[in-house]
């Protein structure tokens, strides 16, 4: 196993829903953590990336920065979600290697699995057919990240990991009216029906789709557990082995928020890829498991969502 004590552990994104998460659960180890802002240091500026971490030379790195966003920013901003991600993946993952960093884990997504790979997702099954094309920029560049890694251990022995989240949500969520992911975006049009009224919300897709949902701060702890644990070529899920379809989700955003009028569905807009289930039992093999309900997640994130509202109304 890998000792954090003592340690200098670097948070590449942490004012992001997922870095933020990683700083609160950070701040129960015994380590020491360094950030940089992003006006100080652009990740896609390779030069930037390089000057600052010969000077900061962090002993360990959890690379949760990234360009991200639902299906319609994924969908639209094709190069932007290429290039930067790869751009902050390369930067990032050079920088670590030539200042000897300890470890690094390299946060992927999942989708970077096959469109049409058998579920729930199995690791092993990255490449074995053509991707989801509303999201395929993304998911190439960050296969680009998992691949470097696996390279960087492969010819230097670099301690580098790679982790797959399922679709994470909670509080730092973006709440992006086109941009943002399904539950960041049914919380606000939920709450919006709600205040105003309204009789009937309106969500995207056939309803049928499936997806699993883990909350952030699940995934931080998860993160840090595999930090400890983990150290393998091999990529890993995390997830929570349970999936849901969109129409069921909706109601429980509905129950969650209170909202009681009627929900429909716009089959005009794109359902995504069909299912998007993690097989998980790597990660249960290493002892871990999530431990946030559904429900009560999303209680939180409703809470979350209230603050940063009320806050930006300011
Ligand atoms: P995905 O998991 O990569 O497909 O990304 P999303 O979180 O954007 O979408 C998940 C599923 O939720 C897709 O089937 C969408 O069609 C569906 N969905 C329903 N309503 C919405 C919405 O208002 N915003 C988004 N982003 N997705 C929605």
């Amino acid at each position: 196993s890998f000792e954090l004590n003592g340690k200098s552990v670097y948070v590449a994104g942490h004012r992001g829903m997922v870095g933020s998460a990683l700083m609160r659960r950070l701040a129960r180890e015994d380590v020491k953590l360094v950030t940089v802002d992003r006006r100080e240091v652009d990740l896609c500026n390779q030069a930037a990336v390089f000057d600052w971490f010969a000077k900061a030379r962090p002993q360990v790195i959890f690379l949760a920065a990234a360009k991200v966003g639902g299906i319609v920013a994924n969908a639209t901003l094709r190069a932007e979600f290429i290039y930067d991600n790869i751009a902050i993946a390369a930067n990032v993952i050079q920088a670590a290697h030539v200042n000897r960093a300890e470890k690094l884990m390299f946060l992927g997504s999942s989708c970077i699995y096959p469109k049409l790979a058998p579920q729930p997702l199995r690791e092993d099954t990255v490449l074995s057919g053509p991707l989801e094309p509303t999201n395929e920029p993304y998911a190439i560049a960050k296969i680009a990240g998992i691949k470097m890694a696996e390279a960087y251990r492969s010819q230097y022995g670099s301690d580098f990991i790679s982790v797959m989240p399922t679709n994470l949500y909670g509080p730092g969520d973006n709440y992006h009216p086109d941009y943002s992911h399904v539950v960041a975006a049914l919380i606000r049009r939920f709450h919006e029906a709600k205040v105003s009224g309204a009789r009937s919300v309106v969500v995207w897709g056939t309803g049928t789709p499936r997806r699993e949902f883990l909350y952030v701060d699940d995934m931080a702890d998860a993160c840090v557990h595999l930090m400890k644990t983990y150290s393998s070529a091999e990529l890993i899920n995390i997830g929570t082995g349970e999936d849901i379809t969109i129409a069921e989700f909706a109601r429980i955003v509905a129950e969650v928020v209170g909202y009681i009028g009627e929900i429909s569905f716009d089959s005009s807009r794109p359902d995504g890829t069909p299912r998007k289930l993690l097989d998980v039992s790597r990660l249960a093999s290493l002892g871990w498991r999530a431990r946030t309900w559904l429900t009560h997640g999303m209680r939180q994130a409703y809470q979350a969502f209230l603050v940063a509202s009320a806050t930006s109304d300011k």
